[in-house]
Formats: C-alpha cells, structure tokens, sequence
C-alpha cells in the first residue's frame, strides 16, 4: 500500500506495486484504443441443454488481444473498465457483437438458439434504462428477448439491493431471461435467490471441478440444485471438464452443462462449424 509519511503527500511504492500500476495503466489506454478501433471480439461457448442432448444456448465472452500486451484475460480487464470507465462502451460493443453473431447464427438453423451475455455490476448499475438499451438493441438486431439471457454475479445487490431490483424488473419486462452466474461465491445467496426475479442458477466453476474427488463439493453441488429447482430456477454447471464430472451433475438434476468438455469458447463460424458437426439436425 502506498503510504503517507509523515503528512507528506510522499507516496512509497514496492516494485511489485509499480509494475502493478504500469500493466493498470497500459491496459486501461490500450484497452480505449482497442475499444475505438473496434477490436474487441467476442467468442461463443455452448452450452447443453441434457434433456434433449443439444445445444439450447451459447454464451457471449469477450476476448481481447492486444499487438504489444498479447492476450488480456477478461477477469484482468473487466475489471479495470469497471474502474476507469470504459465498462459501459466495452459493454455495448459484445452485446451489439453477441447480438449480430446469434442473428446469424439463427439463420442458418431450423430452431433459435439462445445467446447469455454478461454483464459487469457497474455497467449493470449505471445504466438508468438498462431495459430500454437492450431492448432496442435487440430488436433492432432481430433477435427475440425471450432469447437472450443476461447474466450477472451476487455483488451486483450487495450495493444497492433497491436500484438492482428496479433494473431486474425492468429487464424481466422486456422479456429477457436472468441468470445468476458463479452462485455460491458471494455472499447472502439465499435471500438474493428468493427475492430478486432470477430465471436461471449457474453453479459456479469451482464447485464442478472438484465435485468427484470432494465429497463436499458433491453435497454443495447437490444442495444448489435441489434449491434452484424448489424455487423453479432453471440450471446450469459451468466448467465440465470430465464425463465424470458431467455423469454427477446430470445424476444430481442439472438441467444444462457448459465447460471444456463440450467445447471452449468458440468464435461465430466456428460455432456454426461446431452445430453441424455435432448436431446436424439443427442445420436448415
Ligand atoms: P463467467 O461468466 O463465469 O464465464 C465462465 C468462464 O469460465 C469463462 O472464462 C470461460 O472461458 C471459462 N470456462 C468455461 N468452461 C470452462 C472449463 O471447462 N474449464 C475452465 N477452466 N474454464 C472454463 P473467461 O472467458 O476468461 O471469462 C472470465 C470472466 O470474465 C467471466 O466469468 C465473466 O465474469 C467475465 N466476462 C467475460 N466476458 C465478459 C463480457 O463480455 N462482459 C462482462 N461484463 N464480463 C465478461
Ligand atoms: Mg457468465
Ligand atoms: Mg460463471
Ligand atoms: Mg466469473
């Protein structure tokens, strides 16, 4: 930490600190420039719906690669758009991408598919008419609400549990589906599952991957689900890596699946590429 000395406004840092500043900053200005130029792009990873043994949906996760950082992982990024306020633009380049990509998509087969795209607490936050946005932005793109999901994590209600509820309603009237993503890893879960207008619990990562070796991680898993269904949730593991893994979480009544083992995040074509091979009979 940096720390005033003796009412000084002489700060001291670490190298560690200041290396740590510098990638801060070079993301950030980087991260403007990839933003105005337009070279954020955005991947699609399946997710599985068990009952029918398809795909039923895919979600929208951004990638970026930088010509002198190289790739930036989202969880790196996100976070410092979220401070620097460049979330909101970064927001609205994937939903206007995800949107386009899953309109095509569409085309090409004989049923929809749906697209989750996320959405970072700020970003959800700031926007009054977060609805609204979203709402023309999808029609104008030709792409039904009833077909996109959006997902966003617990901290969201810890700050302002009133301005969430509005911002969720707003979203649920316009039609879109709510997913509650990574569940089990924030805090006063219970309470947000039963007041807030969630269509969808996403297990989180951490308990799936450890959920056949972890005998505690299967009673958790077991205990999510059994939750998110008495309260007429939808589901979905993330992060099945293993057809172990995948034998435990169907056995426990998840609905959907979503990791590695079905595929990684994928681009647009690849996508397509990836439902004609694996599930031809969706193709038109
Ligand atoms: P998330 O929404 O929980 O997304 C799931 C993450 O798990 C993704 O990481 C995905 O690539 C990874 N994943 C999926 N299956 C597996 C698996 O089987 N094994 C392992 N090890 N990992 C798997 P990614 O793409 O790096 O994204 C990290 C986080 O960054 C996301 O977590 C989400 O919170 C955030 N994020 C990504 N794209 C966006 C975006 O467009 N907007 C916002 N606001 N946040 C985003
Ligand atoms: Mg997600
Ligand atoms: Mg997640
Ligand atoms: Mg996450």
């Amino acid at each position: 930490q940096a720390k005033n000395a003796g009412g000084s406004t002489y700060a001291f840092f670490t190298p560690e600190l200041r290396v740590a500043a510098e990638r801060h900053q070079d993301i950030r200005m980087r991260l403007a420039d990839a933003l105005e130029q337009g070279r954020i792009e955005v991947k699609y990873q399946p997710i599985i719906n068990l009952a029918s043994g398809k795909i039923g949906r895919c979600e929208a996760l951004v990638r970026w690669t930088d010509p002198e950082l190289g790739v930036v992982r989202p969880d790196e990024f996100i976070e410092i758009a979220e401070h620097s306020g460049l979330i909101q633009q970064l927001g609205y380049q994937v939903v206007k991408q995800a949107l386009s990509d899953i309109y095509q998509i569409n085309s090409a087969l004989r049923e929809p598919i749906g697209v989750a795209i996320n959405r970072s607490p700020q970003e959800f936050m700031d926007l009054s008419e977060t609805g609204d946005y979203l709402d023309e932005l999808a029609m104008k793109a030709g792409v039904a609400p009833e077909l996109v999901t959006i997902e966003l994590t617990e901290s969201l209600m810890m700050k302002d549990p009133k301005l969430a509820e509005r911002q969720l309603n707003l979203l649920k009237a316009d039609g879109f589906r709510l997913s509650l993503d990574d569940f089990g890893t924030g805090y006063s879960s219970l309470a947000y599952l039963k007041h807030f207008p969630f269509d969808v619990l996403k297990v989180d990562r951490s308990f799936v991957s450890d959920i056949a070796s972890d005998k505690d991680d299967y009673l958790l898993v077991k205990t999510i689900l059994e939750m998110g269904s008495n309260l007429g949730m939808h589901s979905v593991a993330e992060g099945v890596e293993t057809a172990e893994q995948l034998a435990l979480v169907t056995e426990l009544g998840c609905e959907c699946v979503q990791g590695y083992f079905f595929s990684p995040p994928i681009s647009r074509d690849e996508l397509l590429n990836y439902i004609g091979t694996q599930f031809p009979e969706l193709m038109a």
